[in-house]
C-alpha cells in the first residue's frame, strides 16, 4: 500500500523506510508536503496533526495513498522531562544539531551519573485513504552521556547512551538501532493494530 510519510526530516525518513521495509506499507515522500503545525503538548496529538494535514493535502491534489506520521522526542528526567515534545525546537527553532546537543550537555554538566536517565518517545499514526486511522507508541530508556559519542544516526543520538548495548545510539549501526528504537517499537504497535483491523 502506497504510504506517504509526513516529514521533511531525512534522518527520520531513512529510519522509517528501513523499519517498514518488507511490510505491507510501501513508504514514499510527498515533496510538496507543507509542514503541519505541532499544536499539542503530546506526541500522539502532534502525530495526528501531521497525518491529517498531509492526508488533506494529498486529497486536494488528487493523489492516492495512505499517510504515515510520527512525533518523537527526548525526555530527560533531571530536566523534568524536557525537551520532550519540544525536542526539535530545543535551543531555538533555527539552532543547529551540534548546538542543541551542546546545550543539553551543558544543562546536564552538574548532574551526577545516577541521575542522567532519559527516554526517547515516539507516537505514530497511519491514516488510510478513507480516513481510518491506526496508532502506535514506543519508548526506549537510556542515559545522557557526558560528551558526544559516535557518528551514526541523527538528532540526539550521540548523547543518548543505551545500556543494553553498552553504546550510544550514534554508535549503533542502522540495523542495530532500528531493531530496538522507540520508532521501531511504535511501528510494531502500529502494524499490529493495522493487521488486526476488521
Ligand atoms: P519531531 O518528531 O519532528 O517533532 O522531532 C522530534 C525531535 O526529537 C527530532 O528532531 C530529534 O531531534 C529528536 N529525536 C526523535 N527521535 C530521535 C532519534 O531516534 N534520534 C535522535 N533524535 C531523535
Amino acid at each position: 500500500m502506497k504510504t506517504y510519510v509526513a516529514t521533511k526530516n531525512l534522518g527520520k525518513l531513512e529510519e522509517m523506510r528501513a523499519i517498514f521495509a518488507g511490510t505491507e506499507l510501501e513508504l514514499d515522500t510527498y515533496p510538496l508536503y507543507a509542514e503541519a503545525p505541532e499544536p499539542e503538548h503530546n506526541y500522539a496529538g502532534n502525530a495526528e496533526s501531521k497525518a491529517r494535514s498531509l492526508h488533506k493535502q494529498l486529497r486536494e491534489a488528487g493523489v492516492h495513498g495512505a499517510v504515515l506520521a510520527d512525533d518523537s522526542g527526548l525526555e530527560v528526567a533531571a530536566l523534568g522531562g524536557r525537551p520532550g515534545v519540544l525536542s526539535a525546537r530545543y535551543a531555538g527553532k533555527d539552532a543547529t544539531w551540534p548546538a542543541r546537543r551542546e546545550k543539553l550537555l551543558e544543562e546536564m554538566a552538574d548532574v551526577p551519573p545516577d541521575n542522567r536517565g532519559a527516554k526517547f518517545c515516539c507516537a505514530m499514526m497511519l491514516v488510510l485513504e478513507d480516513g481510518t486511522a491506526f496508532n502506535g507508541y514506543g519508548e526506549v530508556q537510556g542515559v545522557i552521556t557526558g560528551e558526544e559519542q559516535g557518528r551514526f544516526g541523527f538528532g540526539y543520538d550521540p548523547v543518548f547512551f543505551y545500556p543494553p548495548a553498552g553504546k550510544a545510539f550514534a554508535e549503533l549501526d542502522e540495523d542495530e538501532k532500528n531493531r530496538i528504537s522507540h520508532r521501531r517499537l511504535a511501528a510494531d504497535a502500529l502494524l499490529a493494530a493495522f493487521r488486526a483491523r476488521a
